[in-house]
């Protein structure tokens, strides 16, 4: 088959588009032609090297597709089915695992990361990973959702348990998991404020339903939160951005309100007065994908209609450089999709 391999880790020209070795699905999986892989910030931090990833690797974690082939084990599929692949790596028969909390596996990994994951046309996986996908979305609307609408599911639901009416800051409203939880904040009714770094992003994101936008460049975060809430702060701030905006992202909230994090995009060292934590019973929450259950709750919105994703543009799998300089120029509102 045909993927796109790195050898060794460092820029965009450490992509090789090449023929690679056929995926050949175990007993116990299914072999799906990829039609779409949808792209994520953490194929930038792979390609540039990441702990535990093995060489040669295949980058990707969003993958829409197609049925070819069903091991003997696997029943309750058949070939031509339209399917996506959960995004995710975990053992499925450990403590955590049987308790539904994949990402607390001690083997969990996103696909893509210590695993190879989509760049590529086929890709085997275990039965428990896939799902089906209704004919409403396209391969490349459906790869667009899993990595980011889970993980913005699992920050606002399972970690910061939103509740119905608050208020909600959502830092990087271009970004895909802006994306998905400004729009997740609004199925919660809550006020969602968000911030962008041009106009034209900022009028994308109140059409995502957002109630204020923030120019990150020419406002300053806090000053306007406290504006806009009648000097309370919010409920909750969802944060992935890092160092950047960890001191506003904190001056944001209320007494008692949460900050949840699942990125660091501007650098991981962050701190912050440690008085003014307790002083003001601030919860600080770490969030990292989510689990199974998340992701057909987030599923069941997205093929309703409720939520929706949001493809920028596709690009040829041999294009792939081409793609990866493209988000790394921040140019994007939504998915940056592949296309093998
Ligand atoms: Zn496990």
């Amino acid at each position: 088959m045909k993927a796109v391999r790195i050898h060794e880790f460092g820029g965009p020209e450490v992509l090789r588009y090449e023929e690679a070795p056929d995926a050949k699905p175990r007993k116990d999986q299914v072999l799906v032609r990829v039609k779409a892989c949808a792209m994520n910030h953490l194929d930038l931090w792979v390609r540039k090297g990441l702990p535990g990833v093995n060489l040669p690797h295949i980058l990707g974690s969003d993958v829409a597709g197609e049925i070819v082939e069903i091991g003997e084990y696997v029943t309750g599929f058949k070939p031509g089915q339209r399917v996506l692949r959960a995004p995710m790596h975990f053992c499925n028969r450990c403590a955590k695992c049987v308790a539904g909390l994949q990402n607390q596996c001690g083997e969990f990994t996103v696909l893509g990361n210590r695993v190879d994951g989509g760049n590529c046309e086929l890709i085997a996986a275990a039965a428990v990973n896939i799902i089906p996908i209704p004919d409403t979305l396209d391969f490349n609307q459906a790869a667009s959702v899993p990595l980011v609408f889970l993980t913005a599911w699992h920050m606002l639901v399972g970690r910061a348990g939103i509740r119905p009416g608050q208020t909600v800051l959502v830092l990087g409203a271009s970004s895909g998991v802006g994306i998905a939880a400004i729009q997740i904040a609004k199925l919660f009714h809550a006020f969602v404020i968000t911030t962008a770094g041009d106009e034209k992003k900022l009028e994308k994101a109140r059409g995502l339903g957002a109630d204020h936008v923030i120019n990150h460049y020419q406002q300053k975060i806090s000053e306007e939160v406290k504006k806009l809430t009648n000097k309370e702060g919010v409920d909750i701030v969802v944060e992935h951005v890092g160092a950047a905006t960890w001191e506003e992202s904190m001056k944001c909230l209320k007494p008692a309100g949460t900050l949840v994090t699942c990125g660091a995009t501007t650098g991981p060292n962050a701190s912050f007065d440690l008085r003014f934590l307790y002083s003001r019973q601030l919860s600080l929450l770490g969030s990292y994908m989510g689990t199974m259950g998340e992701l057909y709750e987030v599923l069941g919105h997205v093929f309703a209609g409720r939520l929706k994703p949001v493809v920028d543009r596709t690009f040829a799998l041999q294009d792939i450089r081409a793609a990866h300089e493209y988000m790394e120029a921040s140019q994007m509102f939504g998915k940056l999709v592949l296309n093998p």
